[in-house]
């Protein structure tokens, strides 16, 4: 308790940079509310994998009760047995681990209240507070009315007490098939908010249960199970997306049957993670996977956590970004772009800086002798001297980049062309005296000269040319397979499109060269999840699917900023 109101004097003040979420946690803490007490809870439903916007989400729950010196947990909302799975169960836990948080032994489900659950539902029914209805759901829709017009009383709304009570019994037995019956809150149907008219709270769904089998055929609603379940778990803030504003005065309802003064949950709403280019319906986002419209739900262009980290993003790119947009009261569409920046900061630091040629052209150095090797010292990371160099070697057969050639070049083309020079990285300046082409006018093969007094490190070295290209030696390299990512999304804001989403999908979004040349320091040291950076190139991570004569690599991002540049302006 000590502690937890030290933090509070600490954060309360307006140069904390708390969010508002935050700000009401201390409010209250400080109020002494709930005992002083903060348990958190992150009720993912086990019918897809997390996404980035997920992530939002439960970085602010493990978040908040972290920075409080509160407990969060972990509850799988598994309440409609027709769309969960265990498989989704497990990826969940992976990614929260993933993003460095732990649930300790506060694991739960809501399936493990369905008894407490039906209870209380039993005992609304007693109360008169609860009725069977038989009427479909197209009919119960009908009368629901408008927010300005009145809904409609059910007929059954005023059936007696015991008829309810054996309905609701034999529903559970199973007697009554899906859809015929459902339990409703006998609530006020001309309330203002649409919740209030006599919602849903238990339904008929015969596919077993993955967790409780078949002991029961209701199943509570979200609305029915969520404030009840923060409640017997002794949650006390219950934080959610702005789409449950309108469901917090019945979440409030349901748990005031069982809550009093000295013990109550609060739902407190912020906004959800839109992002552009990318689309983050859970239903949409199994549709990818199950048409294989990507290649499952670690695809690197996927806003899975699991596709995220396959592209080579980190736990602190993803907290760093999180942090940038923050948390608010008004729905916004975020920049990938700051996404991609939030990456490129953290792999600026980290990443280890190596050599590869993505799409080779030989490059033979006529002076330089044929059986020479020379190793070439480079740097590991020049933002980080610390971490030391490693060499490469240096041969009369070089790989570079075909895009670095020219035969008639625009006037201001640095890189090479027919007698222009340049500085190969870290070793000598070159210059092109010609070029060989197969009978198809195709070039094979670039030939050059060198400077032998213009090895970086000696005098001769200082004379400036203007371009300078990164190479492989041909004897060393190995080959690796690269895939180039674009966005998956041709348009803005694909989530707002009224026709088919999968029409906006872009046809050119994966793109791979099977035949890069890596350096073979680079290629003893493969490690899948091990990012890098590709001299020149951009952000590189090793995937899963590389073998060791074959390494596979996806890129993460390119090394431009856009996001960097229009902040400038
Ligand atoms: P659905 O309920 O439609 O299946 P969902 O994305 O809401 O999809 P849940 O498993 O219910 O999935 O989500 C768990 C938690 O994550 C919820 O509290 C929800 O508010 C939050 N969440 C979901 N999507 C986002 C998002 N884009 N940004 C922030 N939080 C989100
Ligand atoms: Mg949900």
């Amino acid at each position: 308790m000590e502690e937890i109101k030290e933090n509070i004097n600490e954060v309360v003040a307006p140069e904390s940079g708390m969010n508002f979420v935050e700000q009401e946690i201390a409010k209250d803490l400080a109020e002494g509310k709930n005992g002083g007490r903060l348990n958190t809870r992150f009720p993912p439903e086990p019918n897809g994998y997390l996404h980035i916007g997920h992530a939002k989400a439960f970085i602010m729950d493990f978040g908040a009760a972290e920075k409080f010196g509160g407990t969060c947990n972990l509850r799988f909302d598994d309440t409609n047995p027709q769309k969960e799975d265990m498989e989704y169960v497990n990826a969940i836990k992976e990614d929260i681990h993933w993003l460095g948080y732990d649930w300790g032994d506060r694991l739960y489900y809501a399936s493990d209240y369905f008894p407490q659950l039906y209870d209380l539902a039993v005992r609304l029914i007693k109360e008169g507070k609860a009725y069977v209805d038989e009427q479909t759901s197209e009919e119960i829709a009908k009368q629901k009315g408008t927010p300005t017009v009145a809904g409609t009383p059910s007929p059954y709304r005023d059936r007696p007490i015991e008829e309810n009570l054996d309905l609701f019994e034999r529903m559970n037995k199973g007697e009554f098939e899906e859809g015929s019956m459902v339990l409703r809150a006998k609530i006020d149907m001309a309330s203002d908010n649409m919740h209030f008219r006599d919602p849903i709270m238990y339904r008929i769904i015969k596919t077993p249960h993955w967790r409780t089998g078949d002991t029961w055929k209701v199943y509570p609603m979200y609305d029915f199970a969520h404030g009840q379940s923060d409640y017997f778990e002794g949650v006390t803030h219950s934080i959610c997306t702005l789409e449950f504003v309108p469901h917090r005065p019945l979440y409030e309802y349901f748990v005031k049957e069982l809550a009093d003064e000295s013990y109550c949950p609060r739902q407190i709403e912020f906004n959800r993670l839109n992002l552009t280019y990318t689309v983050m319906s859970k239903r949409k986002l199994l549709q990818l996977v199950k048409e294989g419209l990507v290649n499952g739900w670690d695809d690197p262009r996927m806003p899975t956590l699991k596709g995220l980290r396959r592209r080579g993003y980190t736990p602190s790119a993803i907290k760093d970004f999180v942090k940038r947009i923050g948390y608010t009261k008004y729905e916004a569409l975020n920049n990938i772009e700051l996404l991609e920046h939030s990456i490129r900061e953290d792999l600026n630091k980290t990443a280890t800086r190596v050599s590869v040629i993505q799409n080779p052209v030989k490059l033979v150095i006529e002076n330089y002798p044929d059986n020479q090797t020379e190793f070439m010292s480079m740097d590991n990371n020049p933002e980080n001297p610390a971490e030391g160099s490693h060499e490469m070697p240096f041969t009369k057969e070089l790989w570079i980049e075909r895009e670095d050639f020219m035969e008639n070049p625009p006037k201001k083309f640095f890189r090479l062309s027919p007698d222009k020079e340049v500085r190969l990285k870290g070793a000598y300046i070159i210059k092109c005296t010609g070029v060989e082409k197969d009978e198809d006018g195709n070039i094979i093969k670039i030939l050059a000269t060198y400077d032998p007094e213009s090895r970086s490190g000696l005098p001769g070295a200082d004379r400036k040319v203007k371009g300078t290209l990164h190479w492989v030696s041909v004897p060393t390299a190995v080959e690796a397979e690269i895939r180039d990512y674009d966005r998956l999304f041709s348009v803005e804001n694909p989530g707002v499109y009224d026709g088919d989403f999968r029409e906006l999908i872009n046809p050119d979004s994966l793109r791979i060269r099977k035949n890069a040349k890596i350096e073979p320091w680079l290629a003893k040291q493969i490690k899948p999840g091990d990012n890098y950076q590709f001299q020149r190139l951009g952000y590189y991570v090793v995937d899963p699917d590389s073998t060791e004569e074959r390494p596979v690599f996806n890129k993460t991002v390119g090394l431009k900023d856009s996001w960097a540049k229009a902040m400038k302006k």
